[in-house]
């Protein structure tokens, strides 16, 4: 009593905490709930940081402005949150199991080969030349290189996602998410239609997380695609992807559009497709997961994912509000 709410508050949101006041109190709303949860921290009495979910509201009362402050400790959603997000991911990694395997198979066989090469001739007494070794050493390394990068790859988006959101690039999202599946799509006959513009704004959040995003609804656009070729016989319709990336300067966002020829939604799924645990897959195949977490990592940022059907296919739509031209430094 008689203190300043700021002695809740970590000393680097003071700052913002007080902009937010006054944007607040100017704006002529009498309520704020502040959504963006992660983005919002509290101070505990021991001086650690703790995520917090926050609302405020205003009042007048013996004709002096009465605030209400509502600051929640969000340490238990957010650990429940980033579990969550690990298991969704688990799932996407086991799912393109077979077109990893099969991606870093392929420098192995070559490294392989070259070697088998060398022992043969040795076997045979040639002469190997320098030159001749040289380019055969070369080539065994560039192909260790690949399996290091698709290793890597697979290492980052194993990763736990960062705490606080940064700028990032969509297509360097999106591109991730693609090479993750790129070689899965090809043993399946998907054919992987992309449409992304050289240059585009940035969005604020976490690379791996937007990653995640686009992983989900590919995969989702493949097992469709999969499912409708089993169940029609094969061959019947194209099997195709149509990834396209649009920067909407008059809405100030990013679109990211999967569209895909697996057939739709049914009606009867539609209002169901974004809850936990809803899936039509069998058991082993789908968790149910994948949609629910897409759709709590784009609101966190600020976006949306919407659903359609049109031309045989489900088509998402991903919009992601752009980053601050100039960040705010406070
Ligand atoms: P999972 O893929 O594990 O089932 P998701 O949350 O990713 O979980 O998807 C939920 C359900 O939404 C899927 O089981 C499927 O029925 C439906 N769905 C998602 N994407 C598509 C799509 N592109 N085409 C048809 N159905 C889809």
């Amino acid at each position: 009593i008689g203190r300043s709410v700021d002695m809740l508050l970590p000393e680097v949101v003071r700052n913002i905490h007080h902009k937010h006041i006054e944007e607040f109190t100017s704006s002529g709303e009498s309520y704020l709930q502040m959504e963006r949860s992660g983005a919002i921290s509290g101070l505990r009495k021991d001086g650690t940081e703790f995520p917090a979910s926050a609302s405020v509201s205003w009042f007048i009362f013996n004709e002096k402005k009465i605030f209400t402050v509502m600051l929640r400790d969000i340490s238990d959603l957010k650990r429940t949150e980033k579990q969550l997000i690990q298991s969704s991911k688990l799932a996407s990694l086991g799912e393109m199991a077979t077109g990893t395997a099969h991606e870093i198979k392929q420098p192995l066989n070559i490294i392989r080969m070259t070697t088998d090469t060398l022992i043969e001739m040795l076997a045979e007494g040639e002469a190997l030349t320098p030159n001749f070794l040289k380019t055969k050493l070369e080539r065994i390394t560039s192909q260790i290189e690949r399996a290091t990068n698709i290793i890597d790859r697979m290492r980052i988006f194993g990763r736990n996602p960062a705490e606080y959101a940064t700028e990032v690039s969509p297509q360097d999202a999106v591109m991730g998410a693609v090479s993750h599946l790129s070689e899965q799509l090809r043993l399946d006959e998907i054919e992987l239609e992309l449409d992304i513009p050289e240059t585009c704004r940035h969005v604020m959040g976490d690379l791996v997380k937007i990653e995640q995003v686009i992983l989900n609804l590919l995969i989702n656009a493949h097992d469709a695609i999969m499912d409708k070729a089993e169940r029609i016989t094969a061959g019947e319709g194209p099997k195709r992807i149509t990834l396209t990336m649009e920067d909407d300067p008059a809405a100030n966002v990013i679109k990211v559009i999967v569209k895909d020829t697996g057939g739709g939604i049914p009606q009867d799924a539609l209002p169901k497709l974004f809850d936990p645990f809803f899936t039509t897959k069998e058991i082993g195949k789908g968790t149910g997961i994948g949609l629910s977490i897409s759709y709590s990592i784009v609101a966190e940022m600020g976006g949306a994912i919407t659903v359609m059907n049109a031309d045989g296919g489900a088509v998402f739509t991903v919009t992601l509000p752009v980053a601050d031209e100039e960040p705010d430094q406070d």
